[in-house]
């Protein structure tokens, strides 16, 4: 058993009857949709043509979303169906960041996942799923691609077919016939700030993208593109017209528009940025503080303010981590239930592992600095703690760039040099809090130096990272180069470059002139991180996927 969707979209009239019957079958919310029909119009007026595609969850037979679900509730069945579990979806919204497609979505009822499961309580009784047993075009065919008798592996025979983003490499088996360039390309026309028939409800969650569209040119066209007020403006400037408003499409003769497509929503939010710099600050200062320790019998006011500094950090890390979860009671089933390939997963053992050991650790310090531990005790403790903490806090600090890396739905967290620049990023921030703690004990000379050293290396290594890594190298993929220069040069401008001379440069400023001016540089590196990872990981979301 395999199946898959054929939708015939030159058979397709725009009634809207599949979606309305999936909302009834699923009990699908208000707001919210497990499939619609993208509409386009494309033309010279006045000859111009209404398309009209089916766009729902494509059943890929690689399907990111399944890899990154740390709980096992998205899930591919025997029979190629990728299917979900609300009841262990725990909200951590990895799978609507991984699917390319924008098929996945928040139920606002129930705060998990949803998305098309090709009615499977429906083909489990031998019923086709609602959409295919309502349309009155048979525009859409559900059926096993295995059996070569069925009218599926027919269709897939003999007519030519395309695919969303075959270039994604999950193998969609959602196939279109008769599809329509402007509908399958999700970049190919932004859409508007309202349809043809409704509002467009989008939560910005920052500044509106400035670039608008990513082919400006589409074939055919004079290439004049208008958005928004500029639209208007070019209206009243005389700008070639022939009919109605458009909304986020071309004021010319020859027009090419999205009237109709699924809400887009941006899921992670302003506490991702911020964790990463609470964790990047803890795990950096274990790392500061461990070779300092080890063999050292004597306690030590400096790891008591270290460790309580490190232990307020990781409450923050976890405070926020739980805040994002749309069902944070759900939180244990990542520890008693984990999908190992996910990184959300693999990120709360992390996580769990480095913030039990360190408040631990924290206690036997505070209770060896009040004298109810011994010498030889502490020096044994320092060992058991210290060494395991060493990988754990270079995991705590990095393992997000490889989470970035498993979000398949957005192609600029793809870069191999996210890894190295959060593992500077650790350093940094770790070399800065321990240059604080120093100077709060009047720690010797000669280690502030050495801290003050690592600080100012690290930073200006990120800087490059940045600069030449990051933002320096032309990306292959159309997605990546459109939210790389959002975020350079559109805008999050502002957060980009400002994060990097707050968070970078005044830094590397302030410690040059003392390293007794650690707190101020320590306050401005981690405000400036968190706005060059808001812009980093807001970006991204914008673009369109569907
Ligand atoms: Fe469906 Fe998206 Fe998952 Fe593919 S990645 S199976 S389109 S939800």
């Amino acid at each position: 058993m395999n199946y898959g969707f054929v939708i015939n979209t030159g058979n397709c009239i725009g009634c809207h009857a599949c979606s309305t019957a999936c909302k009834s079958e699923n009990q699908v919310p208000l707001g919210v949709q497990r499939t619609w029909v993208k509409t386009t119009e494309q033309g010279r007026y006045p000859d111009v043509t209404r398309h009209f595609q089916v766009t729902r969850c494509n059943h890929c037979a690689n399907p990111p979303c399944v890899r990154s679900c740390p709980t096992t509730a998205m899930y591919q069945r025997d029979d190629g169906i990728v299917e979900f579990d609300p009841d262990v979806c725990i909200g951590c919204k990895a799978c609507i960041q991984a699917c390319p497609y924008d098929a996945i979505h928040i139920d606002p009822d129930s705060g998990t996942a949803s998305k098309c499961h090709y009615c499977a309580h429906r083909v489990d009784v031998g019923q086709e799923p609602a959409c295919v047993v309502v349309c009155p075009e048979h525009a859409i065919i559900a059926g096993d691609m295995d059996d070569p008798k069925s009218e599926i592996s027919a269709i897939l025979a003999t007519k030519h077919v395309t695919v969303r983003k075959p270039e994604q490499g999950t193998s969609p088996k959602l196939f279109y016939v008769n599809g329509n360039e402007l509908a399958l390309h999700p970049t190919a026309k932004a859409a508007g700030e309202s349809f043809w028939n409704s509002d467009v409800v989008t939560h910005h969650h920052g500044p509106a993208p400035e670039m608008g569209d990513a082919s400006h040119k589409l074939p055919g066209t004079d290439g004049t593109a208008y958005h928004g007020a500029q639209l208007r403006e070019a209206q009243d400037q005389g700008a070639p017209w022939n009919g109605p408003i458009q909304f986020g499409g071309t004021a010319a003769e020859q027009m090419s528009q999205v009237v109709w497509n699924a809400q887009h929503d941006i899921h992670w939010h302003w506490p991702i940025p911020a964790y990463i710099v609470t964790k990047a600050a803890a795990g950096g200062l274990v790392l500061a503080m461990v070779p300092l320790i080890l063999g050292s019998a004597s306690a030590s006011g400096m790891m008591v303010i270290a460790l309580a500094l490190v232990v307020a950090l990781m409450v923050a890390t976890n405070g926020l981590l739980l805040y994002d979860l749309e069902r944070p009671e759900r939180f244990l089933f990542l520890l008693i239930r984990p999908q190992w390939r996910s990184w959300v997963a693999r990120a709360a053992w992390i996580l769990t592992g480095f913030t039990a050991l360190s408040s631990f650790w924290f206690g036997v310090e505070l209770l060896a600095y009040v004298g109810w531990v011994s010498p030889g005790n502490l020096s044994l403790a320092r060992w058991f703690f210290g060494v395991p903490l060493v990988p754990l806090s270079l995991a705590t600090g990095t393992y997000t760039a490889f989470l970035f890396a498993q979000a398949e739905g957005r192609d600029f967290w793809q870069s191999p040099v996210t890894p190295v620049h959060m593992l500077m990023q650790t350093f940094y921030m770790g070399a800065l809090a321990a240059l604080t703690v120093g100077s709060l004990v009047g720690l010797g000379d000669v280690t502030m130096e050495r801290f003050q050293n690592f600080g100012l290396a690290t930073m200006g290594l990120s800087l490059v990272l940045v600069l030449f890594g990051e933002f320096g190298v032309s990306r292959a993929s159309e997605l990546a180069v459109r939210a790389q220069r959002e975020i350079q040069w559109g805008a999050w401008k502002h957060h980009f470059w400002g994060g990097l001379a707050v968070g970078l440069v005044l830094p590397m400023l302030l410690i040059l002139v003392s390293s007794y001016l650690a707190l101020p540089a320590l306050l401005a590196a981690g405000a400036g991180l968190f706005a060059y990872e808001l812009a980093f990981v807001l970006a991204p979301q914008q673009i369109q996927n569907s």
